[in-house]
């Protein structure tokens, strides 16, 4: 619940929905006059400001879609971000399967614990919050690797291991009150049994606009209108969602003309982050996005803004060359390399806006 009415967490199988459920959820949103989905930085859809009185209906519709689990332990268990560019035949969809059927055996993990399956050509998903991560290395071949360890093990059964590390983190001791991560595990002394000898490949930024084997289309804020999502079904025969505020639309290399999507990677607002802010959610200090979408075009090339209504700095969990920070007396601005740990920002200048 917050201050707007209820979130609405929708987590498609493998990340992807085919042009018929994304037509449908467009419709549903429209129906319960939402008009409007979030892309999460978990590859997640979200819907804002649902009634207590929406809830069962919008949850009807999502079981008529396929997009409802049969309880919400699996929903939880099934934290698995998909590298989008997966391509028939290279086995990602079958490994995310097979992962996602068998993490419900496990012991509960920590809320936040999550794996990433970048079995692609090459892994896009580095910079996304991860605990356990399958990749492949330098000679194509199957890597499992705890999030923070440079190195990770080569295996050919790809799921037993991935549920080994789990194990082993919640074995030695890793999540305390179901509450920890597994880079601050590693940070703090523990060492994964398995010998991790093969170093990772590094993660391949993604870009708005056409890339191989499709487009990738981005959205201001990570905000998608209900019909832009229905547009996008019809030039699309699947939509797979991404931790980027895009979608990868796999097989398409045009796109009619449509309002309010991203195709440029050098458009600034794909450089500017900034979390829903005030009045919607009760943490906020301020809202956030009028002041960033007015900030975006004195950004430097290639610089980035993140414009966060608290200190907690939902909308870009990673640095970026400019952060404004909402507190109780204005926006605390730093130049990002200190993220957002307000001890550090204390000798930084101080900007104060007033009510405009
Ligand atoms: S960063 Fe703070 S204000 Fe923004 S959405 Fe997260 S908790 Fe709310």
């Amino acid at each position: 619940m917050a201050e707007d009415g209820l979130i609405l967490r929708i987590r498609p199988p493998e990340g992807r929905l085919s042009s018929a459920q994304a037509q449908g959820l467009a419709a549903l949103a429209r129906v319960q006059g939402l008009g409007r989905f979030s892309l999460t930085t978990r590859a997640n859809l979200q819907m804002r400001g649902v009634a207590l009185a929406q809830h069962e209906a919008l949850l009807d519709g999502l079981h008529a879609l396929g997009l409802l689990d049969a309880d919400a332990g699996r929903e939880q268990a099934r934290n698995i971000v998909v590298t989008p560019f997966w391509r028939r035949g290279d086995g990602t969809l079958a490994l995310a399967q097979a992962l996602a059927a068998a993490l419900p055996n496990l012991p509960p993990l920590p809320e936040k614990f999550g794996f990433a399956v970048d079995s692609g050509a090459r892994p896009v998903l580095g910079d996304v919050s991860a605990d356990i991560r399958l990749e492949r290395d330098a000679a194509g071949r199957l890597l499992v690797r705890a999030d923070g360890a440079a190195a990770g093990e080569v295996v050919t059964e790809a799921v037993p291991a991935l549920l080994r590390l789990a194990r082993w983190f919640l074995e030695s001791d890793g999540a305390p009150g179901r509450r920890g991560r597994m880079r601050r595990h590693l940070a703090a002394g523990h060492v994964p049994p398995e010998a991790d000898t093969v170093p990772a490949e590094a993660a391949a930024p993604a870009v708005p606009g056409r890339c191989e084997g499709g487009m990738l289309v981005g959205f201001a804020f990570g905000e998608m209108e209900a019909e832009c999502l229905a547009a996008l079904a019809a030039v699309a025969q699947e939509i797979r969602l991404t931790p980027w505020r895009a979608v990868f639309l796999p097989g398409v290399d045009t796109l009619p003309e449509m309002p309010g999507v991203i195709l440029n990677p050098d458009d600034p607002m794909w450089r500017v982050y900034a979390c829903t802010g005030a009045p919607h959610c009760a943490q906020a200090f301020a809202p956030t996005r009028h002041l960033a979408a007015a900030l975006a075009g004195y950004l430097p090339a290639g610089a980035r803004l993140h414009v966060s209504g608290c200190g907690k700095g939902c909308a870009h969990p990673a640095p970026a060359e400019f952060t404004l920070i909402a507190g109780e007396s204005g926006f605390t601005f730093n130049d990002g390399r200190a993220g957002l740990d307000p001890a550090a920002l204390c000798s930084c200048p101080v900007l104060i806006f007033g009510s405009e």
